[in-house]
């Protein structure tokens, strides 16, 4: 079968591979429709997850029809149409019980590398799913491949992220940072009815897409966006704050930007060891930072898809580029040259 594969730090390849098959019991083997092209995968790429083999298969977003499932499987059959969770959590430990997926110290993910479970990845014909009584999710017939791709990662990673800002109606809210991400949690906030959302950025790509999907944006090249903000809420800042960028000043501005007493919720990829935090200023303001870490995907994707299907979020609107797998080294110059916002591969 045809797949993308990564050849050394910074070199992927289309290239043909043998076609997987059922390995393990709890295994599902899945003809893949739709794929796509995350963030994430240019970390593998670029070396900062280690025990990448070369010659494995790339990616972790997608859907497919599953084709066969091993004896252990009870959830799904041959001809289901499914989406892929990126993450595989264990599904019976302490973690898994309580539903708090993302924490599984056990989890795998696809195409991620020996550290995460030596899975090939979904930018392929076909991939081989562990665990897929809990790693799949069945699809209504009624939404479309690109309607329900991103529940496997990038969206229901946006709506992690605002579930943990707990979002009332009429709040008003910041997300920092409008990547794929930052512009999912815009989408994903949208559906807890806040009063106004502020988009920070520098991409002007970015920030309109953040005003397609009803924000305001802020271009923090020209304005000064905490001022902004301020000005924008009688100086109070914003109920709730989506960090989604994960450097230092990114959560040093959202200190700044949530009101007292408000809340901040920070799906951005945290690496630095250490954050200056005003310990005085914290207790005086009162505000709330949640990580999200991981997002917990399998635990919320019942919640996304339920805001895909009302209409309440259409995260389709984030695809910039639709290509065929053939063409996948193409998407990820694309992709890593920001071009391309979100590239959606079909076989
Ligand atoms: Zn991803
Ligand atoms: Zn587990």
């Amino acid at each position: 079968m045809r797949a993308l594969v990564f050849k050394d730090f910074d070199a992927v390849e289309l290239t043909d591979v043998p076609k997987p098959a059922i390995e393990e019991p709890s295994d599902a083997l899945v003809k893949i429709t739709s794929t796509a092209i995350c963030g994430s995968d240019l970390h593998v790429l670029h070396g900062r997850i280690p025990g990448m083999t070369p010659g494995s298969i790339l990616g972790h977003e997608f859907m497919g029809i599953v084709e066969a499932v091993g004896a252990g499987v009870s959830r799904f059959k041959e001809g289901d149409r499914v989406v892929g969770s990126f993450m595989i959590p264990c599904g019976d430990c302490w973690f898994c019980d309580r539903r708090l997926f993302s924490r599984c110290p056990d989890q795998r993910v696809f195409g991620y590398g020996s550290f995460l479970g030596d899975i090939n990845g979904a930018q392929a014909e076909w991939v081989r799913v562990p665990n897929a009584d809990i790693a799949l999710h069945t699809i209504d017939p009624a939404l479309t491949d690109e309607q329900a791709l991103f529940v496997g990662d990038i969206f229901t990673t946006g709506v992690d992220c605002a579930a943990e800002g707990r979002i009332a109606e009429g709040d008003s809210v910041t997300v920092i940072g409008c990547g794929p991400v930052g512009l999912m949690a815009i989408q994903a906030a949208k559906a807890y009815r806040p009063g106004r959302i502020f988009a920070v950025d520098t991409v002007s790509q970015r920030l309109e897409m953040a005003q397609t999907f009803g924000a305001v944006a802020v271009d923090a090249n020209s304005v000064h966006a905490t001022t902004f903000i301020q000005d924008a809420t009688d100086g109070r800042g914003t109920d709730v704050v989506l960090e989604c960028v994960g450097l230092v000043p990114a959560l040093a501005d959202a200190t700044d930007m949530v009101r007292a007493g408000g809340r901040i919720s920070v799906i951005g990829v945290h690496s630095d060891p250490e954050f200056e935090l005003a310990l005085n200023m914290a207790f005086v303001r009162a505000i709330d930072i949640k990580f999200c870490g991981t997002a917990n995907i399998v635990g919320r994707w019942d919640d996304a898809l339920a805001m895909i299907k009302d209409g309440s979020a259409s995260p389709d609107e984030i695809i910039t580029h639709r290509m065929k797998l053939d063409d996948a080294v193409r998407g990820y110059e694309l992709f890593e040259s920001r071009e391309a916002l979100k590239v959606v591969l079909t076989p």
